[in-house]
């Protein structure tokens, strides 16, 4: 008894060290290379090509993966047609959803398996692959398959009738999660899809496609074809496709835009943000920190909705700013696969260089940057978190989107001025507000043009939810009720 507490007393006085924890890779049965998910077949693309796909936290190649060429684009579209013109077009809500509610099942019993595959190709912990993407992509299947034989329901009156083939493009930073928001709604309403991961993290996708070979999905109904912006470019563009679904950066959306002017597609767009996280002085403190950490250094930063500018009104901001460089000096950075990281590696070395470009520039513009005192591995890629204060919202990084672990910090007297300000942004995608007082919460929510806003809370996501944005955040909405309207005809 006497030993043991001494070992106590000792350890309180050394800092206090987490033991490493890494989760196996042990699971993940990677293939030497991928194909292209084709017509319920894996078909090599008609060129031969073949990129390797990395894990950014080692530098290390995992697989190499097809780059699919416009008649490989053509002959997944072709694909898609012909099921949903022969299969799924025909088939009764109630039979689709069986479909989805199996892949939903399979994606949960081998949850393990596509979280650690996610962190091993995105770069993103382990502890967020395996409590957030994964079983919220889950969720979105389950969510959408109930939804399948009940349109009547979600249409009161109307008869809902799918469009035909669905063309969707996604992005790298929540790569399962994307693909399972834009597959579950488009199955639930009889669409077939064709699905191109982003060339940065396709492993997810295409292990979602031995996936939907396992649940017997009829052939067809979801083609995963992979490759960079050309690959994209070809499905938008693609005369058999009937409705777009893009989720990523804003430039790429306006060209996006632009290519579908004139054609009768539909489309929806999700892109970049700027969200504005609000704290009011009678805010609890304590968790409005813990929600600023969690709204700009979730995933690295590499979000959408990330709360990358921070007002903090005038009376707590010294206090808050002493909490904030405290929390993050306990943020640990390193090993995506070790459970008890915080923060892992930036998802590529383009975007490492974009972060690194953006701060320098923050510098330069007169900001005062302040980094968390951690050590970063030698190998991959690394951004320490980072705050920046006396900005204005002039500053090129309180601007532009930087999509990594950095903070921008303002501060505001009155609730109008800081309305004002966090609405100065071409974008509209999200924005936090943190007060004691429920009146404020309404009054400034509702004046925020943000399509989420999150109160007392940050990055809270749920199938049920509808999410998207205003402004340069893109037009549509993805998600709940609101989810199935862009996959349907109203008739
Ligand atoms: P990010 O900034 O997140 O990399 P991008 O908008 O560049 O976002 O990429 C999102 C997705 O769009 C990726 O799958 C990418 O391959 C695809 N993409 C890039 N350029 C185009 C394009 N011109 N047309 C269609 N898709 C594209």
């Amino acid at each position: 008894m006497k030993k043991d507490k001494k070992e106590h007393a000792l350890n309180f006085e050394t800092p206090f060290q987490y033991a490493p924890a890494p989760e196996s890779t042990a699971p993940v049965k990677l293939k030497e290379r991928y194909a292209l998910f084709i017509d319920g077949k894996f078909q090599a693309p008609s060129k031969g090509i073949y990129l390797p796909s990395i894990n950014p936290a080692t530098e290390e190649t995992l697989a190499l993966v097809a780059v699919a060429d416009e008649s490989d684009v053509n002959k997944a579209v072709k694909a898609a047609a012909n099921a949903y013109k022969g299969v799924w077009g025909k088939l009764p809500g109630k039979e689709r959803a069986k479909y989805i509610y199996r892949i939903a099942r399979i994606l949960q019993e081998r949850a393990r398996e596509f979280a650690i595959l996610e962190t091993m190709n995105g770069g993103k912990p382990i502890r967020e692959s395996r409590d957030i993407d994964i079983p919220l992509a889950a969720a979105h299947f389950f969510y959408y398959a109930g939804w399948a034989d009940k349109l009547d329901y979600a249409f009161p009156g109307r008869k809902a009738q799918a469009l035909g083939v669905a063309g969707q493009i996604i992005p790298w930073n929540f790569p399962l999660l994307m693909a399972a928001w834009k597959i579950a709604p488009a199955l639930a309403t009889g669409n077939t899809v064709v699905l191109k991961p982003a060339e940065t993290t396709p492993l997810t996708a295409l292990l979602l496609a031995e996936l939907i070979q396992e649940a017997d999905l009829p052939p067809g109904v979801v083609n995963i074809i992979t490759g960079a912006g050309e690959t994209g470019a070809a499905i938008v563009r693609h005369p058999l496709v009937n409705k777009i679904a893009f989720t990523g950066s804003t430039e790429v959306g306006k060209l996006i835009q632009r290519s579908l002017a004139g054609t009768d597609k539909r489309y929806t767009l999700e892109l970049g943000g700027k969200a504005a996280n609000i704290i009011f002085e009678d805010a609890a403190l304590d968790q409005a920190v813990e929600g600023i950490i969690n709204a700009i250094f979730f995933n690295q930063g590499h979000v959408c909705c990330a709360g990358s500018r921070l007002f903090v009104q005038e009376s707590v901001a010294d206090q808050v700013m002493r909490k904030l460089r405290d929390r993050m000096s306990t943020l640990r950075i390193g090993d995506p696969l070790d459970k008890n990281t915080d923060i892992g590696a930036i998802n590529s070395k383009e975007q490492l260089q974009k972060i690194q470009g953006l701060v320098k520039k923050g510098i330069a513009e007169g900001g005062d940057m302040y980094q968390a005192d951690c050590s970063i591995p030698k190998k991959g890629f690394w951004f320490k978190p980072t705050l920046f204060t006396g900005v204005s919202a002039s500053s090129t990084i309180v601007k532009e989107e930087i999509f990594g672990p950095v903070l921008s910090i303002q501060t505001f007297r009155t609730a109008d001025e800081v309305i004002e300000k966090a609405n100065n942004t071409p974008y509209g995608l999200s924005g936090g507000v943190w007060t004691d007082k429920g009146s404020k919460i309404f009054k400034v929510s509702k004046q925020l043009k943000a399509g989420v806003v999150w109160a007392n809370t940050y990055n809270k996501f749920d199938p049920t939810s509808p999410f998207g944005g205003y402004k340069e955040s893109g037009l549509g909405r993805e998600g709940g009720l609101h989810g199935l309207a862009p996959y349907v005809h109203l008739v």
